[in-house]
């Protein structure tokens, strides 16, 4: 039988890129088995972006927060990922409070470029240079994961590492295609600046999406 959760009638139907079951493979809760939501929908252009595909939400079928639902109590997972694309250009108050209703950890991973909504067990902020974060996001960030292109985005890591509460765990990713010549350049970073820890992305190595 269908629980009340599954059965209520959504007033948004959100656009999903694709929604899988997997580990998470950066940041703080690296490792972690995950339920992932790619929304559709992103205008932050990052030239490197990975995910390309996302980033027009006519694209994607949309989904009732019902469905999304069901398809996450198929997996054992805790925790629900909501990534991107740029999932704040949605409202997420109803995917989110459905979630915690129905007992899972909601998590995002955000550009933090457009208003903060929904209730969140954990914020991962990744400011972009392309679209640079809204300014009310940033003091709630519980992470704070910046992709690392040149050299250059270590001045807008210690910029915004200046900006988000002391507890916010600080990670540098390299970026994917650049990870060969940057990724020595972030371990000797880090062996400078020690509050800063190196984020990798694992599903990438272990192969899983
Ligand atoms: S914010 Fe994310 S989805 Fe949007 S362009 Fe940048 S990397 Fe791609």
């Amino acid at each position: 039988m269908k629980s009340e959760i599954e059965n209520l009638k959504s007033k948004i139907a959100l656009p999903v890129m694709e929604h899988f079951y997997t580990l998470q493979g950066e940041g703080y809760h690296q490792g972690k088995a995950a339920y992932f939501i790619r929304l559709g929908g992103c205008d932050v252009g990052c030239v490197w972006c990975d995910v390309k595909d996302s980033w027009d939400a006519e694209k994607h079928q949309k989904y009732e927060v019902g469905s999304l639902i069901s398809e996450v109590r198929k997996t054992p997972s805790e925790i629900v990922v909501i990534t991107g694309g740029e999932p704040l250009m949605h409202n997420l108050d109803e995917l989110t409070s459905a979630l915690q209703s129905a007992g899972f950890k909601t998590n995002i991973e955000t550009s933090g470029a457009h208003p903060l909504s929904g209730t969140w067990d954990w914020i991962c902020l990744s400011p972009k240079k392309f679209k640079a974060p809204l300014p009310d996001i940033i003091p709630l960030a519980h992470e704070l994961k910046i992709v690392v292109f040149n050299k250059s985005d270590f001045d807008w890591a210690e910029k915004y590492a200046a900006l988000v509460s002391p507890q916010c765990k600080l990670y540098l990713q390299p970026e994917w295609d650049n990870a060969a010549q940057m990724t020595p350049i972030i371990i000797d970073y880090i062996k400078a600046n020690p509050k800063w820890e190196l984020s990798l992305q694992i599903h990438k190595y272990i192969h899983v999406p």
